[in-house]
């Protein structure tokens, strides 16, 4: 094993990553699903994502096995990863705040299930996804592996893409209205800029 101060910095947000999920995973658990839509597709990317936000990283830090990867990055990257790592770190907390038991690893409704449009889901509809992106992008800045690092970025990027427009045409299906509102009013990623009008 060869961890560098860095690859600590980024295991302790793995780890805050993992322990913050699991808080709110045990909440969700309690809720009845109603609607769940665990197809093949959503499978396939959960994989994917596995492979690149879990497996890859920790295959880096605790084997050889990816190191012909291995390269020097800058000497401000891991400084700008960790400004990052703690951004990513708040954001992802206070969407699973603000979700709290609406939240599900695949796409899901709950029965009583809630639309949620206060707190960071008052201006940016998948704040969670943003912070995601955002741990994806610190991975890429702390680890020095182009495999390890880029992985999660590259994987959730595929996940973002073809999971959204799945995830908002299910809540327009059973919102109806208030989510078509909804979306009218926010941003998918980043609040929606004014118009001058
Ligand atoms: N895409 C969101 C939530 C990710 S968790 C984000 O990035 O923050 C995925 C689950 O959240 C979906 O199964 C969906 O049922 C639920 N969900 C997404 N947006 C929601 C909202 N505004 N209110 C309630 N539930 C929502």
């Amino acid at each position: 094993m060869r961890l560098s101060a860095w690859d600590l910095v980024f295991f302790a947000g793995f780890a805050t990553y993992i322990g913050i999920r699991n808080v709110y995973q045990k909440r969700a658990a309690r809720q009845v699903t109603l609607h769940r839509q665990r197809d093949g597709i959503e499978l396939a990317l959960l994989v994917l994502v596995g492979v690149g936000n879990m497996l890859l990283p920790v295959l880096y830090l605790f084997t050889p096995w990816v190191r012909a990867a291995d390269y020097q990055p800058p000497a401000w990257a891991p400084w700008c990863g960790l400004a990052t790592l703690l951004a990513a770190l708040g954001l992802f907390w206070r969407a699973h705040a603000d979700l709290d038991r609406n939240w599900s690893i695949t796409l899901e409704l709950h029965q009583d299930h809630q639309l949620v449009t206060h707190g960071v889901y008052a201006r940016v509809r998948h704040p969670m996804y943003l912070a995601i992106l955002l741990f994806g992008l610190a991975q890429g800045l702390l680890l020095r592996n182009w495999l390890a690092g880029w992985s999660a970025l590259a994987t959730f990027s595929v996940m973002y893409l073809v999971r959204t427009p799945r995830e908002e045409r299910m809540l327009c299906a059973h919102f109806g209205e208030r989510y078509r509102d909804y979306m009218r009013r926010s941003g998918r990623l980043w609040p929606r800029v004014p118009s001058a009008r």
